[in-house]
């Protein structure tokens, strides 16, 4: 029962992918704890397993994947009362419901592949508010205008309109950012979010994710 004291909790992962080539063993042995309020940076070369973990965590690795062992405790408040799951013993549907974008979010590396070109900066946000928080019409762009102004977005409201390309790389990014946290997760992944920025705008979207 210590593990309550952590949010999450990563025990002996091990992941392995079935290819054509062969099993490729991605994961031997990660352990990662998280307390409320911390921020845990992964560090390490190129294929090292950090997308892969963070995946596990999400509940969405690839079908080729399997879990050879470990476990990933996520503890989070339901009607005030502390509940431990396992992600790893949920299946797909559960954790889409309870934990995947709902308590847990994540921004991934690359905005302008996460974002659709032919769909509305608010629409998108909207999609996400929809999908995660069930609210729709004039809430759903409400808390869209509310998201976006609060990931610095100067004129939150009118810029709801405006088409991807019509942002910058940075704020594409702080896009992706206000999607993850339309929902208040308990628990903020960001698997490489800089990498496709330029220096300045790194620093601001890493002093962004700080102060959130
Ligand atoms: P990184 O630390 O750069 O994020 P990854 O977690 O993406 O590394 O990848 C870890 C290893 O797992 C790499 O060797 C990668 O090629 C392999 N891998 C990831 N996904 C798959 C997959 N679906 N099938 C086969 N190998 C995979
Ligand atoms: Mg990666």
């Amino acid at each position: 029962m210590q593990e309550t004291k952590f949010i999450l909790s990563i025990r002996d992962l091990d992941v392995s992918f079935r290819t054509t080539a062969g099993s490729v063993h991605a994961l031997r042995g990660v352990d990662l704890s998280l307390r409320k309020g911390e921020t845990v940076a992964v560090v390490g070369e190129s294929g090292s397993g950090k997308s892969v973990t963070m995946k596990a965590v999400m509940g969405i690795l690839d079908r080729n994947s399997a879990v050879n062992s470990g476990e990933i405790l996520f503890t989070y408040d339901e009607q005030g009362q502390k509940k431990t799951v396992d992600i790893l013993k949920m299946n797909r549907r559960q954790i889409r419901r309870t934990i995947n974008g709902q308590r847990i979010a994540m921004v991934f590396q690359d905005p302008m592949t996460s974002l659709d070109p032919t769909m509305t900066i608010g629409a998108q946000i909207a999609e996400a508010v929809r999908v995660n928080r069930g609210l729709t019409g004039g809430a759903a762009r409400k808390r869209a205008a509310e998201v976006l102004s609060y990931v610095g977005i100067p004129r939150a409201v009118e810029r709801l309109d405006d088409y991807p390309h019509q942002f910058s790389g940075g704020m594409r990014q702080r896009v992706m950012i206000a999607m993850a946290i339309s929902c208040e997760p308990k628990l903020l992944i960001a698997d490489e979010p800089t990498t496709a920025l330029d220096v300045t705008i790194q620093a601001q979207i890493v002093e962004l994710v700080k102060r959130l």
